[in-house]
């Protein structure tokens, strides 16, 4: 653990005093405040005015009951968040959970990466983030509606295209977006398209917001390696998870000459050394919505193809060249980047948010294995979000080449920030210093401009 100073360790102790019981949001402080020491010391003007005590604290949490009626006539009731954390560069941005570990410290940690990650994609977007503890799997489409419904009825006067502008995220696809956009402009009676991102293209969606994320990690990844001479041909590529973000970086690094050999869900991970299927994964997840199983089930076992379930081995125990991990946070422990050091690792770019433990990035970066943080790599789907904003203010629709253009250029923009911040502040290919630092700095900026508020 990086030591802090007393001003920083002072800070962090009082974060930790007043969010007890939030790990994670806890975690995500401490990166980011051992990454400020180095501003601390060349920027003292950022200590004034209680700037960092302030980019620490949510500007408001918001915390509701949704009621709901499930299929056999059951009144159920969940727990929902809304953290609207930092609003200096724009409206609140940031996508909404389905997940039962759901939970306000885990929307906490979220939507604070979130401030730093919108700050970093150059577009007028501040940072929040929302989410539930219900649990989608399992549930029948009418069940995934009335819930959308009722979480909506709240939710709907938080938000709006100047205030608050929610998305998708893990448990939240395009289905649940359009159910949540129904009923928000059911209740408004305005047809508000830039008050919900990742909307379906026939009301007002982004060509390329589904795959941005995905493939805005690969874009990512794929600047670093050039900084070293090198590329994604013929590299073998692990990626966890098996949802949008997993998905779409598959198809891109396919593209670019790379071999996934591993995906995984909850369940567990396959392997296919002949290179992973991306058509049957995508039918097995987006279209029966069944678990991984089924792909070593319909490819037959044997010949590189196999199944290893959760809790009897860990995807990162896979040899690559490249590991993606795009599940969820803190599933890539220090003994897991352990293994892809000894199986020869050269990069890891995290699709996810926070994927990597502290223990996990200092192993990869003792090592120097070139590695990309979350809130830098995985920009790339709150940028398209901001492309869509812009498409639905002027009423426009774009083409996916143009589309994807604009999503290419703020990743390499966002990667080079990183890489220009790091070596500014003495720490050459520290791409968790570049991204916390040069975040912070616009945020911090921009609080002062709009005084104490
Ligand atoms: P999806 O719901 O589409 O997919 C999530 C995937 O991760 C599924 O394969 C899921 O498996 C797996 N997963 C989720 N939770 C766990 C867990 N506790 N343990 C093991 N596996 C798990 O979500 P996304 O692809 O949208 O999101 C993935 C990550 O990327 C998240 O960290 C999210 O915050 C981040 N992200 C997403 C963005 C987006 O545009 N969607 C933008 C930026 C970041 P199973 O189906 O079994 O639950």
């Amino acid at each position: 653990m990086v030591q802090l100073n007393e001003k920083l360790e002072s800070i962090l102790a009082e974060v930790i005093r007043r969010n007890q019981g939030e790990p994670e949001f806890h975690q995500a402080v401490r990166e980011v405040l051992e990454s400020l020491g180095r501003v601390v010391a060349k920027r003292p003007d950022l200590l004034e005015d209680a700037l960092i005590e302030r980019i620490c604290e949510p500007e408001r949490q918001i915390i509701f009951r949704v009621p709901w009626i499930d299929d056999a006539g059951n009144v159920r009731i969940n727990r929902a968040f809304r953290v609207q954390f930092n609003s200096a560069l724009g409206p609140y941005k940031g996508g909404i959970r389905f997940h039962p570990s759901v939970n306000v410290g885990i929307i906490k940690f979220l939507g604070f990466e979130q401030t730093f990650k919108n700050a970093l994609t150059g577009m007028p977007i501040g940072g929040g983030k929302g989410g539930s503890d219900f649990d989608p799997k399992g549930r029948s489409d009418r069940e995934i509606m009335r819930f959308c419904q009722s979480f909506m009825t709240e939710l709907h006067r938080h938000i709006g295209e100047y205030t608050d502008v929610p998305a998708g995220d893990i448990g939240v696809g395009g289905r649940e977006i359009g159910y949540m956009f129904g009923q928000y402009k059911r209740l408004n009676n305005r047809f508000e398209a830039g008050v919900l991102t990742g909307k379906a293209l026939f009301y007002g969606g982004s060509r390329a917001r589904t795959e941005a994320t995905g493939y805005g990690n690969t874009y990512f990844v794929k600047a670093m390696l050039e900084t070293k001479g090198t590329s994604f041909d013929g590299k073998k590529v692990v990626i966890s998870g098996s949802g949008n973000v997993a998905i779409y970086t598959h198809a891109k690094v396919t593209s670019f000459g790379g071999k996934v050999i591993a995906m995984s869900d909850s369940s567990g991970y396959v392997v296919d050394e002949n290179g992973i299927d991306l058509a049957l994964i995508k039918e097995i997840k987006e279209i029966r919505r069944a678990r991984i199983s089924e792909y070593v089930r319909i490819k037959g076992e044997g010949k590189g193809v196999y199944f290893v379930k959760a809790g009897d081995g860990s995807i990162w125990d896979v040899a690559c060249d490249v590991a993606m991990p795009s599940a969820t946070q803190n599933e890539l422990t220090g003994k897991d980047a352990k293994a892809l050091v000894k199986n020869g690792v050269v990069a890891v770019g995290e699709g996810a948010n926070m994927p990597s433990t502290p223990d996990a990035i200092r192993v990869f970066q003792e090592a120097g294995v070139m590695f990309a943080p979350g809130k830098a790599a995985n920009a790339g789907g709150v940028a398209t979000s901001a492309l869509e904003m812009q498409q639905n203010a002027s009423r426009d629709s774009w083409t996916f080449e143009q589309t994807e253009a604009r999503l290419a250029t703020i990743m390499k923009n966002i990667h080079d920030t990183c890489y220009a911040t790091a070596e500014e502040y003495g720490v050459p290919g520290d791409y968790v210093s570049g991204a916390n630092i040069a975040g912070f700095v616009k945020v911090a900026e921009a609080m002062r401009a709009l005084g104490v508020i």
